[in-house]
């Protein structure tokens, strides 16, 4: 039919099929104007070799239909196998993931009635590129990678968020005590937008003392916006709070391209039993729906599921003596939602929802700044003494060119440390020039050939570099 809007689906793996098929039925009874293409992804591909859990003919169907519900799918742990849900967000560049958590009292369970706040995770950066290595025999690593635009766009797409849905205030959650360039930079991104919306309110807190608020005193947040694996964090922990992380739905967006899904996972310990509830998948949908410019549909479901919830009807996570009058299971939640559309929810304000198309709100102008080497950080893997270490790589350097410093595990180990410390086989060297110096990548080549004539295994150079005469790199504890 003319009319209705290609979309993807997938029916992802544990409780997946069952809350997909509920979320289905409560968009088909509603009227909502859907062609939808299924494809298959997750745990079944992997089972089949396929390690990406994803065929090139869906990539194919995400890039046609540029719109996608997603029922949670399993992760196996270990190696071999790569987060699906990450590779969808990069691959289809979904830098925002909005996550709205309210709270439904008395009708379901609540450690704090007055929670109401939306989560903005950047979604494609941070340590979630799973960039990871073992660099040497007791070391692994992961590097947590921040971009400016990365930063930039996903802190204004909160604001304009804020401005676009009416909220007040936008908070900033970083770790920059501790991580001051990359968290830093976040933080310092975040400053200088938030000064184009002298109309919204703005705040900062560190990440520890930040969660803990979004337990404790949720109402203090409006719009919240993070890096990748702290938004992860705290949406789940808002969710909770809120009542389950079953009733949470979650949009991740990018220029043109919308998936939708709810923010738990693939439960798989209750799959196959009709007890999962679909609320957060249908959450998600609703999200799907106003952006696909449905919001009329999107708010007769969203009343619907209001007038079900305040009725006391109920699915087992969400299920209480006290203020529910019917255990239902997945399938009978959802006849509950069809037999109430058209109704308005008599407790809750209903809904109404506007549908907003995305604004391309994102134009990044690259400054290139003048960049200079004045040092090299050498890594290297060894277990001899720090002292050993240290005499040999004296004697290697050469013109202005100094070792300055040894850290083990970020602490400085040499020229001063204490015997306290412990020392794993994981060494940074730290080369500065003299005053005034800089250094060429040649210059690098030939110390680091020097240092393996004198029976060192370096493991991982890092430049150490000035930007417009501005120092970019830090210093170990103690240094
Ligand atoms: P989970 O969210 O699947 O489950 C956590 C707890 O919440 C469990 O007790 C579960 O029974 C309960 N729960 C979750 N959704 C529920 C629902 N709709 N109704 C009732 N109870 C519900 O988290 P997990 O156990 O850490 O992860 C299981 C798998 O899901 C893992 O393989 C993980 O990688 C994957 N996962 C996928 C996504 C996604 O696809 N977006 C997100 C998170 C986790």
């Amino acid at each position: 039919m003319a009319n209705k809007t290609p979309i993807t689906i997938a029916y992802g793996d544990g409780i997946g099929p069952e809350i997909m098929d509920a979320v289905l039925r409560i968009l088909d009874a509603a009227g909502a104007q859907l062609d939808k293409e299924v494809i298959e992804i997750g745990e079944k591909l992997y089972k089949k070799g396929i390690s990406s859990g994803i065929e090139d003919s869906s990539w194919e169907s995400l890039r046609r239909t540029k719109v996608f519900l997603k029922a949670p799918i399993t992760t196996p742990q270990g190696g071999g196998v790569k987060s699906l849900n990450v590779t969808v967000r990069k691959t289809l560049g979904l830098y925002a993931n909005v996550r709205p958590v309210a709270a439904y009292p008395p009708f379901i369970e609540t450690m704090k009635p007055k929670i109401d706040m939306v989560i903005i995770r950047e979604n494609e950066e941070d340590l979630y590129a799973g960039i990871e290595h073992q660099q040497t025999q007791e070391v692994v690593q992961a590097l947590k990678l921040i971009s400016r635009p990365g930063c930039e766009r996903i802190v204004r797409y909160a604001f304009e968020y804020a401005r676009a849905l009416n909220r007040k205030k936008v908070s900033c959650i970083t770790k920059d005590n501790i991580m001051k360039l990359t968290d830093g930079l976040f933080h310092k991104v975040f400053n200088e937008i938030g000064a184009e919306y002298p109309d919204i309110e703005k705040d900062h807190f560190i990440l520890d003392i930040g969660t803990a608020y979004v337990a404790e005193r949720p109402e203090i947040f409006d719009v919240i916006v993070t890096l990748n694996l702290y938004g992860d964090v705290i949406s789940d922990v808002a969710a909770e709070v809120a009542g389950s992380v079953g009733i949470a739905g979650s949009a991740n967006i990018g220029d043109g391209f919308g998936m939708f899904e709810a923010i738990h996972g693939s439960a798989p310990t209750i799959a196959g039993q009709n007890i999962a509830n679909p609320s957060g998948l249908l959450q998600g949908a609703i999200q799907m729906l106003v952006h696909i410019g449905q919001a009329e549909v999107a708010s007769k479901i969203g009343n619907a599921w209001l007038r079900t919830i305040e009725q006391g009807i109920h699915t087992k996570d969400i299920y209480s003596y006290k203020n529910s009058t019917e255990l239902v299971g997945t399938k009978e939640f959802a006849d509950a939602v069809i037999a109430r559309l058209g109704q308005t929810p008599e407790h809750f304000n209903p809904v109404s929802y506007t549908s907003r198309t995305e604004q391309k709100i994102f134009k990044y102008e690259r400054k290139v700044k003048k960049k200079e080497i004045v040092g090299v950080d050498v890594f290297l893997e060894s277990i001899l003494p720090t002292n050993e270490i240290a005499t040999r790589l004296q004697a290697i350097g050469g013109d202005g060119l100094q070792l300055s410093m040894i850290a083990n595990r970020g602490v400085s180990v040499w020229p001063e440390g204490l015997p306290e410390t412990f020392l794993s086989d994981h060494w940074r060297c730290r080369y500065l020039v003299s005053e005034g110096k800089t250094i060429t990548h040649s210059e690098i080549v030939t110390l680091l050939e020097g240092i393996t004539r004198i029976g060192l295994d370096f493991i991982q150079i890092e430049t150490l570099c000035t930007f417009d005469g501005k120092i970019a790199f830090s210093l170990a504890q103690g240094e």
